[in-house]
């Protein structure tokens, strides 16, 4: 029985942990807002390393973010081949930049963060092809403001964590709750650290329990290392 009881403790706990399991993880990039809005919707869903990657070859493959703008999903399809999901993003992000360039005439947001946070996630989240995520990607990283943006992989880790329990009807009330539990300068290192953990550890499929630096606090990984240590015999064969 894991001996942390309440989820804040159980979360910072965590974060100590996987402070020493996995290094640092580098400084953030700074990059205009629009830019961390396109890189948001690479990143949702697989680790940093994985999305750098990516991002990087969208922006060589393109010109300009004008030329992704006009050109068709099935070739920015094909330069986001490396990230979950490419096929959807891709077309995500010609939304973006179509909503951007109706709407401003350009492609720079630089305006955004003069508002105020709460109004520039607001209108951030107006945007056609703008999810939880990302609005929630641009605040912490753009905005300076404090966000946990909860993708699969993320929401994977706090469930069975059971930190996050049952279906999300509302995934901007569930986030908040999060937000609510980790301080805002954690933020940055809890969103890279249990990334970093779903793709290595705590994978879909088969997680490394044995291996994970949560395995006594966490309710999943206690369960499925019992199951391991006492499996269920096997029927005798007549
Ligand atoms: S102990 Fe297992 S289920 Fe729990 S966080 Fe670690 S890898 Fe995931």
């Amino acid at each position: 029985m894991p001996a942390t009881t309440s989820k804040p403790e159980l979360l910072a706990k965590a974060l100590k942990l996987l402070d020493k399991k996995f290094p640092a993880p580098n400084e953030p990039v700074t990059r205009p807002v629009l830019e961390e809005l396109i890189y948001g919707v690479c990143r949702e869903g697989c680790p940093t390393a994985q999305a750098d990657a990516t991002f990087l070859h969208l922006k060589k493959t393109f010109f300009d973010w004008n030329e992704i703008r006009v050109s068709t999903v099935p070739e920015i399809h094909e330069a986001l081949k490396g990230v979950p999901n490419n096929g959807p993003k891709a077309q995500r992000i010609v939304e973006i930049l179509q909503y951007v360039f109706e709407m401003y005439y350009s492609f720079e947001l630089g305006d955004l963060d003069k508002k105020g946070l709460r109004q520039a996630a607001k209108q951030l989240a107006r945007f056609t092809g703008v999810n939880d995520f990302t609005v929630a990607w641009v605040t912490q990283r753009s905005l300076g403001g404090h966000a946990i943006p909860l993708d699969e992989p993320t929401l994977r880790v706090l469930r069975r964590l059971k930190v996050v329990e049952g279906e999300i009807d509302d995934l901007e009330a569930a986030r908040g709750t999060i937000e609510h539990y980790i301080p805002k300068t954690s933020g940055f290192e809890f969103t890279e650290h249990i990334a970093t953990l779903a793709a290595d550890l705590c994978r879909e499929k088969q997680p490394k329990c044995a291996e994970c630096p949560l395995k006594s606090d966490c309710p999943t990984g206690q369960e499925n290392l019992a199951k391991k240590a006492d499996p269920k015999p096997k029927p005798k064969s007549r």
